[in-house]
C-alpha cells in the first residue's frame, strides 16, 4: 500500500463517519448515551488533521499512530476499543501486506479487541462485524462480497440482545435495535474496501 492510499483511507474513513454521525447518535440514542455519532467524528477528524503526518510513515507505525489517536480522542467505551483495533493491526501487518498478512493482523487484532472488551461475538457489539468480515477475508471473498458481509452482520445485531456495554443495562429492551458500534464497523469496512478498489 504506498502513501496516496493511505492517506485516501484516512480521507475516506472520515467522510463517511462525518456523513453518518447523525445516524450513528440515533441508534446510540435508542440502546446507549447517545454519543457514539461525535465521539466517533471527533477521532476521525482528529485523524484527519494529521493525516500528512501519519501517511509519511510505514503503514505499521501509522496504524499504531492512528489507533494512539483514536483512544486519546473517540472517547467513550468505543475509543479503547478502535483505538487497540488500529494498534494491534499495526503491530501484525507488514509493510506492504497481502491478503495472507491483512487477514491474519485483522484476527489479531480482533483478539485484543476483545480481551480489551471482555467481549466475544454474539453479545452486540462491533465484535459482531468485525468477525464476519475476517471470514470473508480468509476465505477469499470479493471487495463487494465482504462489504455485504459487514452490512448484513450489522443487519443482524437488531435481534440481538446486548451483553456487553451501556446497551447491556436495557436488557431484553437492547433487542429490536441496530448496535452502533457494529454500523461504524460497517461503514469503515465499505470505505477501505471501496477505497482500495479505487486505486487498483
Ligand atoms: P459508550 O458506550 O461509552 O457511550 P460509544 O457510544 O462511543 O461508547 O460506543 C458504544 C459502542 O461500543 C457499542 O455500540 C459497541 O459496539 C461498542 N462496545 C461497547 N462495549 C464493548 C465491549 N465491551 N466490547 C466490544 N464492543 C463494545
Ligand atoms: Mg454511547
Amino acid at each position: 500500500m504506498d502513501r496516496v492510499d493511505l492517506k485516501a483511507l484516512i480521507s475516506a474513513t472520515a467522510d463517511t463517519i462525518a456523513a453518518h454521525a447523525d445516524e450513528l447518535t440515533t441508534l446510540d440514542q435508542a440502546i446507549g448515551d447517545g454519543d457514539h455519532g461525535l465521539n466517533m467524528k471527533r477521532g476521525f477528524e482528529a485523524v484527519r488533521a494529521e493525516a500528512d503526518t501519519f501517511a509519511a510513515k510505514p503503514l505499521p507505525e501509522a496504524l499504531k499512530a492512528i489507533g494512539t489517536k483514536l483512544v486519546m480522542t473517540v472517547g467513550g467505551a468505543s475509543g479503547p476499543l478502535f483505538g487497540t483495533l488500529f494498534m494491534a493491526l499495526g503491530k501484525e501487518v507488514s509493510t506492504e501486506p497481502d491478503r495472507a498478512n491483512l487477514a491474519a493482523a485483522f484476527g489479531k487484532a480482533i483478539e485484543a479487541v476483545a480481551a480489551r472488551g471482555k467481549s466475544q461475538v454474539g453479545q452486540k457489539t462491533m465484535l459482531d462485524v468485525l468477525q464476519p468480515v475476517h471470514d470473508a477475508l480468509l476465505r477469499g471473498k470479493t471487495g463487494a462480497e465482504i462489504t455485504d458481509a459487514a452490512d448484513s452482520a450489522a443487519d443482524a445485531t437488531v435481534p440481538m440482545k446486548a451483553l456487553r456495554g451501556r446497551a447491556s443495562f436495557l436488557g431484553d429492551r437492547s433487542i429490536g435495535h441496530m448496535d452502533a458500534g457494529a454500523r461504524s464497523v460497517a461503514l469503515l469496512v465499505r470505505a477501505v474496501v471501496e477505497t482500495i478498489k479505487g486505486h487498483a
